[in-house]
């Protein structure tokens, strides 16, 4: 399944052209590959964004993903952006047109940096991921050094023009015919250094701290759900966004309940005389003891479905049902009175099966104890 470039840029359906380009072009300064370098999410981020961004940008383009989705540009005739080469071209045009700097040269500006994404893995009880929870968690993240507000310099002092590249950000080494252009090792590319850096920091403008962070959880999260807290990241650097915190949730496993989507279930296990002439029980549920009939009949693997007795939907529309799965349990040990009485039916049952066998064959005969099978199929038509 392919995302909605909507969603990608977490703008609205009716997002304005300016509210577009706003939009892209902070998630593309945050996942530019040469701020994450080797980092293939980020890159698919990266990626991602431009594309959308290519379409919406475009009022054709984004009149027919509107009107069809991603087939209907496809049959338009747009492929999609295949490599870096058509991305950056959508990234110079949107950053030449803001900044006034191409990809080659933004490296040297002294500019505001985005901070990281942060993920934090939380582990939560069965009954938190159906009822929602609040939680408490204690997360290491780089703040902007106090000491010199995330500047990263001595109070008082200035960053100062690189000696080795002039400024440009870039060093040219001459190899035979060939120019080639490499990044300063002096200064990364910035153009400018810090020749007294803050002492808290050391420079970076970022120090670790350790801050508690309260999370909402809402009710019907699974496993693997994600959560995003917005600005709850990193800090950025001179003055960029925060990144954002996402909480991967881990639901740790129930004693007798099991989920499926909003769905619940639970084995009932009921005894065989319950089975037989049917009953009345409590269960549990997640929300407290119900009763439920067993059907006099019932046999292992019949169900009772209690609807909206399940997990809320996380988008908040409807609940899942509470599935009860019977299982029917053979004594192991019996009173003398109890094994008298099973004997008195067991022999009637034989003298009741022996007048309707009159005439049959044996095998007619043996196939008529499997007549559950016939049952069985019949209630899967
Ligand atoms: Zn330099
Ligand atoms: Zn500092």
């Amino acid at each position: 399944m392919r995302r909605d470039y909507y969603e990608i840029l977490g703008v609205s359906k009716t997002a304005s052209t300016e509210e577009i380009k706003r939009a892209y072009r902070k998630l593309a300064l945050k996942y530019h590959p040469d701020r994450n370098p080797g980092d293939k999410e980020a890159e698919e981020r990266f990626k991602e964004a431009a594309e959308a961004y290519e379409v919406l940008r475009d009022p054709e383009k984004r009149r027919l993903y509107d009107a069809y989705g991603h087939d209907g540009l496809k049959q338009s005739g747009f492929q999609g952006f295949t490599g870096f080469d058509d991305i950056f071209s959508s990234f110079n045009d949107i950053f030449g047109e803001f900044f006034g700097f191409s990809r080659r040269s933004y490296r040297s500006s002294w500019g505001p940096e985005p901070g990281r994404d942060l993920r934090f893995d939380l582990t939560i009880t069965f009954e938190e991921a159906v009822k929602g929870a609040k939680k408490e968690i204690e997360i290491e993240r780089l703040e902007s050094c106090s000491g010199c507000n995330g500047t990263g310099l001595k109070e008082g002092t200035h960053p100062t023009t690189c000696r080795t590249c002039g400024g440009s950000g870039q060093v040219i080494r001459q190899e035979g015919f060939f120019r080639i252009a490499t990044t300063c090792p002096r200064c990364n590319g910035f153009g400018q250094v810090i020749e007294n850096p803050c002492p808290l920091c050391g420079g970076k403008g970022l120090r670790p701290e350790k801050k508690r962070v309260t999370i909402r959880i809402p009710a019907g999260v699974d496993s693997g759900s994600r959560l995003r807290l917005r600005d709850e990241g990193e800090a950025g650097k001179r003055g960029g966004p925060r990144g954002d915190l996402y909480i991967v949730i881990h639901v740790e496993p129930h004693d007798f309940f099991e989920r499926r989507g909003n769905d619940i279930f639970l084995t009932v296990p009921i005894s065989m005389v319950q089975a037989a002439l049917g009953d009345t029980i409590e269960i549990p549920t997640i929300y407290g003891k119900k009763e439920i009939k067993v059907k006099p009949g019932t046999e292992t693997g019949d169900v009772v479905r209690l609807r909206g007795e399940g997990a809320p939907d996380v988008r908040g529309i409807g609940r899942g049902d509470l599935i009860c799965r019977f299982f029917v349990k053979t004594p192991q040990e019996l009173t003398a009175r109890q094994r008298e009485l099973l004997e008195e039916f067991m022999a009637i049952e034989k003298e009741r099966q022996q007048a309707e066998d009159q005439g049959e064959g044996f095998f007619k005969k043996f196939l008529k104890r499997f007549d559950f099978l016939e049952r069985e199929s019949e209630k899967r038509h």
